[in-house]
């Protein structure tokens, strides 16, 4: 449950060194507790990380761009951490320093992570479906969580969706339409963006629905500037 989550109380009070280590200004500090900071901020966020398959592959494909997999599962979050110090390692330290996974709630403590406009990306790959009706106020796209995406996304950011469940795209679709911060993106434009391609064939999800020769659904929406105040 949440009682055992660990989060910031603000992201001014987020102590990322021992994520980034590479990216600690003035190098990595004696004391780890010591909050400090990084020469640059996390931008690509991906949420429900699962197996962190996105996460490693972008961090090649992105190499100077911070990016962090949130995800709920204690086992799982420890073992992108994992998977991503080994990969480190065999790099020669040279590679996925870019690359972190958190244990968070990302339907509770977002705001807690991310200051406003921190983001340049936001990942949701094949969410859980919660098919039944009661259980859509557990999906992870609705119009209080748009909210917050739009928040910690700068204008000009892209949210990207992929699922396999027909009827759970269509609900992604229907509530980032309806949110005034997001427009969709041009199936041109979709097809031109090499994340596209990563989030299709590099996640765990992507890969299986292939192997089952399913159908991949996918939508982007771009964060909008806000209106002038009147
Ligand atoms: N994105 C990965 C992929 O495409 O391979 C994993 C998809 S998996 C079906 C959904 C993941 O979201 C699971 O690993 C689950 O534990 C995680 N998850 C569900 N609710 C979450 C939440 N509120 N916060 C963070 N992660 C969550």
């Amino acid at each position: 449950s949440d009682h055992t989550l660990e989060y910031p109380e603000s992201p001014q009070s987020m102590n990322w060194s021992s994520f980034y280590p590479a990216y600690v200004a003035g190098g990595a500090p004696e004391d780890s507790t010591k909050i400090t900071k990084l020469s640059k901020d996390v931008e690509v966020v991906d949420i429900g990380c699962g197996f962190g398959g996105l996460l490693v592959a972008l961090a090649t494909l992105l190499p100077e761009t911070l990016m962090l997999g949130l995800e709920i599962r204690t086992s799982v979050t420890q073992f992108v951490q994992e998977r991503i110090w080994a990969l480190r390692e065999q790099s020669g330290g040279n590679l996925y320093q870019n690359a972190a996974c958190i244990r968070a709630n990302t339907m509770k403590f977002l705001p807690n992570f991310f200051k406003k406009a921190q983001l340049s990306k936001i990942f949701i790959c094949f969410p859980d479906p919660h098919f039944k009706a009661r259980k859509h106020k557990a999906r992870i796209v609705s119009t209080t969580l748009n909210s917050e995406y739009a928040y910690a996304l700068r204008p000009g950011g892209i949210v990207y969706t992929i699922t396999d469940v027909e009827a759970l795209h269509l609900w992604m679709v229907q509530h980032l339409d309806a949110h005034p911060s997001f427009v969709r993106v041009s199936n041109e434009e979709v097809e031109k963006d090499e994340c596209v391609n990563v989030m299709q064939n590099e996640t765990e999800e992507g890969k299986k629905v292939t192997r089952n020769k399913g159908q991949k659904f996918v939508a982007l929406f771009r964060r909008v500037e806000d209106p002038p105040w009147e």
